[in-house]
């Protein structure tokens, strides 16, 4: 059995790791350096960086995998195409090799992170052997590899990974919504929809399929009539409000104060996670203990500290206009804002209706003018620092100071990670 591992990183490395203890003859190509080869090639697999070459398609594969990172236009991968191979994506075939796990799968275009991070928090309060793993930036195939007692993966899916996946069968799954995004790697919108319509292709009477019925797009594309479909909204939700509980079936499942994150899109976001762990097993009360427990995700509206009862909040995550709305959104007061960086064109006209929400903008790099012109109450700087020292200035007791840039951070930053940390540090010296 031959396989073509396409594109290196850490998931290329893993699954070739697993394919040659499950017996395969590993290929693992890669346009730049490689720099585990040695770690590799110890163990008799190929390495071959810096370039794909021609001669690398003169042998038949029984398996060719493909980092999605990779574009399909890539002229390698066309050409793999052209020979009427599949391509599959590292998560499907390392599942092959665990096929005893649960896994409890969530795909959509905004909040991933989040749900997976709070079900796995739940999942993990009753039960051993569970994992996070996927587009959060954990290798399946490196959990496959290290932990052969893994009995439940709790999976992040984007589009890309979607693409090449085939046998996915999830034991629950959902999509969170579907909005406009990828634009710059899917053909069109339709394209892209359709990928996430993969997740539940395999599933059956055995699988449960949360459906959010408020999204439209994905209530028509829904196309399963095999698994057993749970409504999340609408009369026949298993999930009903009373007063602030949210009760399953008739039984508290959790309530929305015992919730530390903040917006109505992170009580949406716990309401997906308390369901697919309910429908698991897990005890209504491991998941309210989960929920009191978790404090956010790094980078997404994540509380940082109050002081001279002034909150920070620190959302380097919001990278586009729409994001900066959902934070906007989240409170309940008018805030003081942190906002900009480097410009992607976009446009911010949509920010002008939030104007009720900002008591008063601080906008720095790249984009600051443009923000300044959609802001009524707004003062440019020119860096992050500038805008905090600002703002301290001015804020009062009471005040929430959020800092969500509505832009990408590589003007001033290495990434959204490094600008987050780095607002989080400014904070704490103060
Ligand atoms: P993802 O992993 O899909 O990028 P995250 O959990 O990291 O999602 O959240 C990223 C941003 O998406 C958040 O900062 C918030 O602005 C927005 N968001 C989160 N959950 C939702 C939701 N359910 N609906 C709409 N927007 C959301």
């Amino acid at each position: 059995m031959k396989a073509l591992i396409v594109g290196g990183a850490r998931s290329g490395k893993y699954m070739a790791l697993l394919l040659n203890r499950e017996g395969y003859e590993v290929i693992l190509t890669d346009n730049n350096e490689v720099t585990y080869k040695k770690e590799l090639e110890v163990k008799n697999i190929t390495v071959i960086d810096g370039g794909h070459p021609d001669y690398l398609l003169e042998t038949h594969y029984d398996v060719i995998v493909k980092n999605p990172g990779i574009k399909y236009s890539t002229p390698f991968i066309k050409a793999v195409l052209a020979q009427g191979y599949t391509i599959y994506n590292e998560i499907d075939v390392a599942l092959r090799f665990a096929s005893d796990v649960d896994v409890l799968a969530i795909s959509g275009t905004n909040g991933k992170t989040t749900t997976v991070s709070l079900l796995y928090a739940m999942v993990k309060e009753q039960f051993s052997n569970v994992y996070l793993g996927g587009n959060i930036g954990i290798a399946v195939s490196e959990l496959v590899y290290k932990y052969p007692n893994m009995q439940t993966l709790i999976l992040e899916l984007s589009s890309f990974q979607l693409d090449g996946i085939y046998d996915l069968k999830p034991k629950i799954a959902t999509l969170l919504n579907l909005q406009m995004d990828h634009l710059d790697y899917y053909e069109d919108l339709d394209a892209y929809y359709n990928s996430k319509q993969r997740i539940y292709q395999n599933q059956d009477k055995n699988d449960y399929y949360i459906l959010n019925q408020s999204d439209q797009e994905i209530v028509h594309r829904f196309n399963n009539d095999q698994v057993q479909t749970i409504n999340l909204h609408g009369i026949d939700s298993v999930l009903t409000e009373n007063g602030r509980d949210i009760m399953f079936n008739g039984e508290l499942l959790f309530s929305k104060d015992d919730l530390n994150i903040v917006g109505q899109h992170n009580v949406e976001n716990t309401m997906v996670a308390a369901l697919m762990a309910r429908l698991y097993g897990v005890d209504p009360l491991n998941i309210q203990k989960a929920i009191k427990n978790f404090n956010g995700v790094e980078h997404r509206i994540e509380f940082v500290l109050e002081k001279n009862n002034i909150k920070f909040y620190n959302d380097s995550k919001a990278t586009n206009v729409e994001s900066l709305k959902v934070a906007l959104e989240a409170f309940d007061q008018p805030v003081i804002l942190l906002a900009g960086g480097y410009d992607k064109q976009i446009s911010f006209e949509d920010l002008r209706a939030y104007n009720s929400n900002v008591k008063q903008a601080y906008v720095f790099g790249q984009t600051k003018d443009k923000l300044a012109e959609v802001f009524d109450h707004s003062i440019v700087v020119d860096t992050l620092d500038d805008a905090l020292s600002f703002a301290l200035k001015d804020a009062q007791a009471d005040d929430i100071i959020l800092f969500s840039p509505a832009c990408a951070s590589f003007d001033q930053f290495k990434d959204y990670e490094d600008r987050g940390r780095y607002f989080k540090q400014l904070v704490k010296s103060i």
